[in-house]
């Protein structure tokens, strides 16, 4: 029989003093659940992530570290966002988990949903994303926001899965094909179906915020959408492309008519030369941003140094395996 599989609960917590203290003991209570049921070793472990709070947070998770050995913690040396948070703790952990599930601390998140992606890996998944199924806690405004940021996002060509935060759970092979994506702008939603392997989602109802407030007003979402959009996408250069492409039509079109007013002779002086260069220039201009564009954009994407492929599988392992 295979070894039960060593859990890692990776948990950002920014200025959280108010809530830490009540979810804690639930995610231990959790931890405790799955280890008593045998499908997680005794050895799984909640790693707090310190995202550079200004309250008590990092005292509180001291203390939880000191009163139990499943808690740990790691701090930030300031606060660098939520995503940078939890590519922390899943960086921190990659080499001793065998997976690992992120969640925010607020439960928020449905903790129970955790049995079922544990589920899920042991029947063979390597992402689970956790996807709410209703948005009834959220207020009208978070929830047609939240609604426009993944159509913005899909619409700009970033892959990510509809109502699904950062509530996931993930395999350590997958950990260690996320650590070679070196970019500095990350944005885990759309990069972990890059990663690719297999996936699954599971269904959760997410709750309201048991204490303290949202760090996540309107102008961090917006951040975040513009960040996503841009560190996975080209697409808003191939639009300005797409845009000269129109504008040099349209100006092709203003120059005939220019030229058919000034031969029917109803034109000023100076009118017909001085609206055809107008006319040409500004398309040839977007035009060529749209070109000149294309190749930044490749640059970019090159810059990034990405993996250019990711092997998931390799018979000689299975080999290995079955001779054994
Ligand atoms: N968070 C963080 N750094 C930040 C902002 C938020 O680590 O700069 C954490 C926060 O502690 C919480 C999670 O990210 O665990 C989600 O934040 P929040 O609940 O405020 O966002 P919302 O659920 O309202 O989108
Ligand atoms: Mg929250």
């Amino acid at each position: 029989m295979r070894a039960l599989p060593r859990l890692y609960i990776i948990i950002p917590c920014y200025n959280e003093e108010e809530v830490l203290p009540l979810t804690s003991g639930l995610f231990l209570a959790k931890l405790k659940e799955l280890v008593d049921r045998g499908k997680i070793s005794d050895d799984s472990r909640i790693l707090f992530v310190n995202d550079g709070s200004r309250d008590r947070t990092w005292e509180i998770i001291c203390r939880l570290a000191e009163s139990d050995e499943h808690y740990m913690g790691i701090s930030q040396s300031r606060n660098r966002g939520h995503q940078n948070a939890v590519l922390a703790g899943l960086m921190e952990v990659k080499d001793q988990c065998d997976i690992t599930i992120s969640i925010d601390c607020d439960g928020q998140d449905d903790i129970d949903a955790m049995d079922e992606m544990v589920e899920c890996y042991l029947g063979g998944s390597d992402v689970v994303y956790g996807v709410r199924n209703n948005r009834d806690s959220d207020t009208f405004f978070k929830r047609f926001s939240a609604e426009l940021f993944y159509k913005l996002l899909n619409w700009m060509g970033v892959e990510c899965v509809f109502n699904h935060a950062d509530y996931r759970l993930l395999s350590a092979r997958v950990l260690q094909a996320l650590a070679e994506f070196k970019e500095v702008n990350i944005f885990l939603r759309g990069m972990v179906p890059l990663v690719g392997f297999n996936s699954t989602s599971v269904y959760y109802k997410r709750e309201e915020r048991m204490a303290g407030e949202s760090h996540y007003p309107l102008k961090k979402m917006l951040a975040l959408a513009i960040d996503g959009i841009t560190s996975l996408s080209v697409k808003p250069i191939r639009m300005i492309t797409s845009l000269g492409f129109m504008v040099s039509l349209l100006s092709f079109i203003g120059i005939l008519w220019v030229i058919i007013s000034y031969v029917a002779g109803s034109t000023v002086a100076g009118w017909a030369s001085t609206t055809c260069i107008l006319c040409f220039m500004g398309g040839v201009q977007l035009l060529s941003l749209g070109v000149i564009g294309e190749y930044v954009g490749k640059i970019y994407m090159e810059t990034k140094a990405r993996p250019r492929y990711i092997i998931s599988e390799r018979t000689r392992d299975r080999i290995q395996k079955n001779e054994e």
